[in-house]
């Protein structure tokens, strides 16, 4: 059989971080409020009511399109795609099509190693729809719920070429999509509570000329889900393909629990949406200077800064993408340079304890009670050997959560370093006595019982001993025994 050709090009909607709604003065903060208490006659469609434009969503969108190198459309045009479903009290969704917020950009990211370009067809903003809700409240039995709180909130849809030819090629760009619009601060970009949502284009053909046909996946909630949809859709596909089937144009939803894709409806052509330009709607003429401004006020790209801190601090890829992830952190993290120039050292301290506090305490590095000064003081006294790396992360757990600087909370928790000989000397020989297996292990070329009596005398002295000197008079004690 010769080699199949994977396409895959993806739809992403974003929500913008906007207060208000995208034609209502509704809030957007609809996590964890009881249903239906954000909405409001232009929200819920009521006859009579009006949108009126939120323009700071338009401005996040135009930065959107803008960070993408779109062309900026100088006119751009509300329409209204017209569909039935409960969750859309209108009857349509505001939307765009032929002028859109910006069109023929593109994007580039890393991919196994390598830097990948995907173009972006479209840019344009839209407005959410509600949910249905099928269990979980009192309901009625045999019946849903709608929730119209998500109704109007303002959305940004990325729509790219049909680019990428990998699941992990589409994974990793949708990954660093998402890095993308954090660090340009226009959405939170959280997959899993729906911020990020994800649809796939997926087709598959014997020749490299010829597009299959065009199956549409939706519902994947996580970069994993989209990683693993997209592996079942190409697997089944080819199958498809190989026992002399032709594939169906549809839309496909991702069984997260089963793990398969579930055929769900023939893909509507669009045609079928009726759109034509919103009455209720001027058209959004983008003035020069807006642009200009927008432009002007864009950050470093996280694919830039994160190639930059390849360079310039030596860091891994993987290293670089975690820093890069939270912009605030990669500020954080340059700040912190400034102080003490070890960029490795701060970055391992950084992406495996500052980030285990964030995580452990649910918070960003910006809500944290650490500072760079406050954190450098510490990583300084590592650095000079006045603490062990054991006693500087229980003062660091103790300065996420309480705040503080490390002198502070060591005089008061009464830590300090046993740097006297003599104290250690007496523990080293305590454990070595009631340790004779480990000692013979050593003895007889077991390199890790030495590190089993380290961990002893570290533990004896609640990780205070000075280490250094620890594995000199081990070492000096152990040769004696032998
Ligand atoms: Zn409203
Ligand atoms: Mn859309």
């Amino acid at each position: 059989m010769s080699a199949w050709h994977i396409t895959i090009g993806l739809e992403v909607h974003c929500q913008l971080l906007t207060q208000a709604k995208l034609f209502c003065q509704c809030g957007t903060d609809y996590i964890g409020k009881p249903p239906n208490s954000l909405v409001c006659p232009v929200c819920l469609g009521l006859p009579g009511s009006l949108p009126v434009m939120n323009h700071y969503a338009m401005q996040l969108a135009i930065r959107t399109a803008s960070s993408l190198h779109c062309q900026l459309l100088p006119k751009v045009v509300f329409h209204r795609k017209n569909y039935f479903y409960p969750d859309l009290p209108k009857g349509y969704q505001i939307s765009q099509y032929d002028l859109p917020i910006g069109v023929n950009g593109y994007f580039e990211f890393l991919t196994q190693g390598e830097k990948k370009q995907v173009r972006i067809k479209r840019v344009h903003i839209e407005e959410d729809a509600g949910k249905l809700i099928h269990e979980g409240i009192n309901l009625p039995e045999n019946s849903s719920g709608v929730d119209f709180n998500r109704c109007g909130i303002p959305l940004v849809e990325i729509v790219t070429e049909p680019d990428l030819h990998h699941s992990e090629e589409a994974r990793d760009s949708l990954i660093a999509l998402r890095d993308l619009v954090r660090f340009i601060e226009v959405s939170d970009g959280n997959m899993e509570e729906g911020s990020l949502r994800c649809d796939a284009n997926i087709s598959i053909s014997s020749h490299p000329d010829q597009m299959g046909a065009k199956v549409e996946v939706k519902n994947m909630n996580s970069f994993r889900s989209v990683f693993r949809a997209l592996e079942y859709e190409i697997d089944r596909q080819k199958r498809c393909l190989e026992e002399g089937n032709c594939v169906p144009q549809e839309t496909r939803h991702w069984d997260e629990i089963n793990e398969v894709t579930v055929s769900s409806r023939g893909k509507e052509d669009a045609e079928d949406y009726r759109y034509f330009p919103d009455p209720d709607l001027l058209p959004y003429l983008v003035q020069e200077e807006v642009i200009q401004q927008i432009e002007s006020s864009l950050p470093e790209l996280p694919l830039e800064r994160k190639e930059r801190f390849m360079i310039d601090f030596e860091l891994t890829e993987q290293d670089a993408n975690v820093l890069v992830q939270d912009k605030s952190l990669a500020d954080f993290f340059e700040i912190c340079i400034q102080e003490l120039n070890k960029p490795k050292f701060i970055a391992n301290w950084t992406i495996t304890e500052v980030l285990k506090n964030l995580n452990a305490l649910d918070i960003d590095i910006k809500q944290s009670k650490i500072t760079p000064s406050s954190f450098m003081e510490l990583l300084k006294m590592i650095d000079k050997k006045e603490i062990s790396g054991t006693i500087a992360k229980t003062i660091l757990e103790e300065m996420f959560q309480a705040g503080g600087r490390a002198k502070e909370i060591m005089a008061k928790k009464g830590i300090s370093q046993i740097n006297s000989e003599k104290e250690i000397e007496k523990i080293v020989r305590q454990v070595i006595e009631q340790n004779p297996q480990s000692v013979a292990d050593f003895l007889g070329g077991k390199e890790k019982a030495f590190h089993f009596l380290i961990g002893q005398v570290m533990k004896t002295t609640r990780g205070q001993a000075n280490p250094d000197l620890v594995k000199s008079i081990l070492n000096k004690e152990l040769s004696a025994e032998g």
